[in-house]
């Protein structure tokens, strides 16, 4: 294997070319990782048990931003893997991103979702910008421990991106900008933006037609975040409004074209929803961990609780969960590092991922009896955080209509 120096605060090893996996039957399947990725996943894991882990309940009690675990996480490597070596970074697969994203969820998902959506903000620039953006703006994410965030949502338009008011007019060689964003994860602390706003100026413009993607500076006059808002779970995560007020942006930081946004925006997802399925996989497996060892230390009835058939038989059905759906996020990623499109099975991973992960913690919950009810047991959290997995990247519900409609269309080209 050829083996690449990257000094990122550490001399980290890693090869030229990422792997799903490394099979010495080319032509069969492997579930194996390769070395880069084992060893990518066990520095995940150390720092998860020694950095996150610790601080996690004190993080979701104060709602404070991780940030000196980001600074931690960016020095090691453990973040943007995914840009190119050639602007700095490791150049390494959606499927390495997720290894890394199951282990910092498994700690603490609201600290996951810091760092997963800078990944999120980043993709669009990764997928359609020119090589002067991504020089500088993913450039700058592996010189700094800086943040970017994914600006689409509105307080009228989540699941309907077609109904994005936000209007960017052209004036000369800049574009002004103006409307309200809502719920941006990295709203108050990303260092910049990736906008989606309407440029057609008929408002029954298709969306392929309507919608322009921009990378806009977080310091630019006009643009000011809202404040964090108190959300059920994953409180470390920073997630806001953004009011955009004659915001002036340089025509340089369109992504392709006017009119090319909707596309991006929505091709994001294919790479974005894997590892957002690995976190909820992460946060599942850690309902099934501290469920097992909490099952063996309390008794009833002079037993263990895992000594009774009902108790033992939910671990068994969360292991059957946490198993199948690290199957889907790993499918789901593989097929888009492979080159190919893999949008059904990156809906498949998250609708699927996103629903196990409520239902372990909610068992987790269960089996933790009185205890898991309050917040001195890890569980709570757990299933606070679990929610949102069904809400972001497309709700539960959109996850199917796209899956549904996958299938529906591969009928009709059958018959
Ligand atoms: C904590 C948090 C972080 C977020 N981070 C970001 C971010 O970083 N960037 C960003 O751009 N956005 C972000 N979002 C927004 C998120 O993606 C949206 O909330 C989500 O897409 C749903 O949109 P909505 O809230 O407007 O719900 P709505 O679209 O109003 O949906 C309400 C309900 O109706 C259902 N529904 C809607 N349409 C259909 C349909 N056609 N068929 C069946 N059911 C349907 C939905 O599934 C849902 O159950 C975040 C949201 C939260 C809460």
């Amino acid at each position: 294997m050829k083996v690449l120096n990257v000094n990122l605060g550490r001399t980290f090893k890693t090869a030229i070319r990422s792997f799903a996996s490394e099979s010495k039957y080319p032509n069969g399947m492997s579930f194996a990782l390769n070395d880069t990725q084992k060893e990518f996943q066990d520095l995940a894991r150390k720092f998860v048990r020694e950095e996150i882990i610790p601080v996690a309940a004190e993080h979701d009690r104060t709602g404070k931003f991780p940030w000196e675990i980001v600074k931690k996480a960016h020095a090691l490597g453990l973040m943007n893997s995914h840009v190119p070596q050639q602007y700095g970074g490791l150049g390494m697969g959606v499927f390495d991103g997720c290894l890394v994203a199951e282990e910092l969820a498994y700690g603490c998902t609201g600290i996951m979702t810091a760092i997963e959506a800078s990944g999120l903000g980043q993709t669009p620039v990764l997928i359609a910008g020119n090589d002067a953006q991504k020089k500088k703006y993913l450039g700058r994410l592996i010189e700094e421990p800086i943040l970017a965030a994914y600006c689409v949502t509105e307080p009228g338009a989540g699941s309907d991106v077609n109904g994005v008011k936000t209007r960017a007019e052209k004036k000369g060689d800049e574009y002004i900008i103006n409307g309200q964003k809502m719920w941006i994860t990295n709203g108050g602390v990303a260092n910049w933006y990736f906008l989606l706003a309407r440029t057609h100026p008929d408002p029954k413009a298709p969306a392929s037609k309507a919608f322009t993607g921009f990378i806009v500076e977080r310091d630019t006059p006009g643009l000011t975040p809202g404040r964090k808002e108190i959300n059920m779970g994953q409180k470390a995560s920073d997630t806001r409004g953004i009011t955009f007020e004659d915001v002036r942006v340089p025509k340089e930081n369109v992504l392709i074209e006017e009119g090319a946004g909707f596309k991006i925006a929505m091709e994001t997802f294919d790479k974005t929803r894997p590892p957002v399925a690995a976190g909820a996989v992460g946060l599942a497996q850690r309902a099934l961990d501290e469920a097992t060892k909490y099952s063996l230390e309390r008794k009833t009835f002079g037993l263990p609780i895992a000594a009774h058939q009902a108790v033992a038989f939910m671990l068994a059905d969360m292991a059957i969960a946490v198993e199948t759906a690290r199957l889907a996020w790993q499918r789901s990623a593989w097929e888009v590092d492979q080159g190919r499109r893999n949008t059904l099975q990156a809906s498949i991973a998250k609708a699927y991922a996103a629903d196990i992960a409520n239902k372990c913690a909610t068992d987790a919950v269960q089996i933790f009896g009185g205890n898991g009810f309050n917040s001195e047991y890890p569980v709570e959290k757990l299933m606070r955080d679990a929610k949102i997995y069904q809400i972001y990247e497309g709700t539960a519900q959109i996850q199917r209509l796209i899956i549904s409609r996958a299938i529906l269309d591969l009928a009709k080209q059958k018959n």
